[in-house]
């Protein structure tokens, strides 16, 4: 089972994910993930990035597509995969498609986690990740508050916030977003694939909704 995530940053896809991946067995593939770890590298596209990326512009297609189209060649793909940030446009998506094509794949449902604005600008500034286990925080939200301020559940290290999850660069994120998405949106409305989801509950409420849609 292969699926796309649509929606804007924030929105909780990487918290959607984690409960997909955790009781389906699917690989979680985010670009922005890939990007971050190329930039991590240090490597020199990881350089060439690393502006791009904290100001929350697109990075180019090619490059991008590149750096999927390796991570779908991986061995973990038998169970299917989640996209997670990709596409953001038609011309991605086109991109996609052909990847796919060449390696005998195809998306199943693409899923649009409904979001506004406001409530996802709040989700982005309370968020924050475990760099030891990768485990997702937020510091706005009941259920998802660490137990002890800052340090994770799990292996209890410091947690630290993106720094592109400033007011400013998430205006711009979202903006991008909404530019992009729709034409999206409409396009995957036509090949019968799109299934809005309502993400304004709790996660467990919003993967309610994801299973009613793809079991
Ligand atoms: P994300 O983690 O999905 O919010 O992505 C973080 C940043 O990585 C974005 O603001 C972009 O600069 C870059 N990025 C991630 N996915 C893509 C994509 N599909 N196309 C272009 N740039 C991307």
């Amino acid at each position: 089972m292969n699926i796309i995530f649509v929606a804007p940053p924030a929105a909780g896809k990487g918290t959607q994910s984690a409960l997909l991946v955790e009781k389906y067995g699917l690989a979680h593939i985010s670009t922005g993930d890939l990007l971050r770890a190329e930039v991590a590298k240090e490597s020199e596209l990881g350089l060439s990035l690393k502006e791009k990326m904290s100001t929350g512009e697109l990075i180019s297609d090619d490059i991008v597509i590149d750096l999927l189209k390796t991570r779908l060649m991986q061995n973990d793909m038998q169970k299917g995969f989640i996209l997670d940030g990709y596409p953001r446009t038609i011309n991605q998506a086109h991109m996609l498609e052909d990847v796919l094509d060449e390696l005998n794949m195809k998306i199943d449902h693409v899923l649009y986690l409904e979001m506004d604005k406001e409530l996802a600008m709040h989700r982005a500034l309370g968020r924050m990740t475990c760099p030891k286990c990768g485990a997702g925080y937020n510091k706005y939200e009941e259920v998802m508050k660490p137990k002890v301020d800052g340090k994770c559940d799990h292996c209890e290290s410091d947690l630290e916030c993106r720094t592109d999850d400033n007011e400013e660069t998430f205006n711009t994120r979202f903006d991008t977003y909404l530019d992009n998405t729709q034409p999206l949106l409409d396009y995957y409305k036509e090949k019968e694939l799109l299934n809005v989801i309502d993400n304004s509950g709790t996660p467990e409420e919003t993967f309610s909704k994801i299973e009613e849609v793809i079991i």
